[in-house]
């Protein structure tokens, strides 16, 4: 089983359309966009647009930063927080991208191959968590 998914990942032939609250989600498998793609197009654009990419350190504070924004959106729109006026405007898709687009950039600036990396993380979740989900009884 496990050999099998790890060709579906491998050679991206897993349907990536989903449905989530009703709605149909994901793109048609020619318009998938892999991780290795969104790291081509991080890099790009840093050396095009970006100039170049701030020092690592940098990026792991403005990560944080990023992330609190989502916290921020999540906490009043989901959570208990009551959501200011000047809160609602929020696009909580925006803050997610800008978490998304940090991620990114420290993978490409140290070396980490994120498409590999992701690839391992699904086989080693899908293994260990097989049965785990299904017998939480919190999740019935
Ligand atoms: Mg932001």
């Amino acid at each position: 089983m496990l050999s099998a998914i790890f060709n579906a990942l491998a050679t991206n032939q897993s349907e990536q359309l989903f449905t989530m609250n009703g709605k149909t989600r994901g793109l048609p498998r020619n318009q998938q966009t892999a991780v290795d793609d969104l790291c081509k197009e991080v890099d790009g654009w840093i050396k095009t647009t970006g100039v170049k990419y701030f020092d690592p350190l940098t990026n792991m504070a403005m990560l944080a930063e990023e992330v609190g924004e989502v916290a921020r959106i999540m906490a009043r729109r989901y959570g208990q927080q009551s959501e200011k006026a000047s809160d609602r405007g929020k696009d909580l898709g925006e803050e997610l991208s800008d978490v998304l687009f940090v991620v990114l950039c420290l993978a490409n600036q140290t070396g980490t191959d994120l498409q590999r990396a992701w690839r391992e993380k699904m086989l080693k979740k899908t293994a260990r968590d097989a049965k785990r989900h299904r017998r939480n009884p919190k999740l019935k």
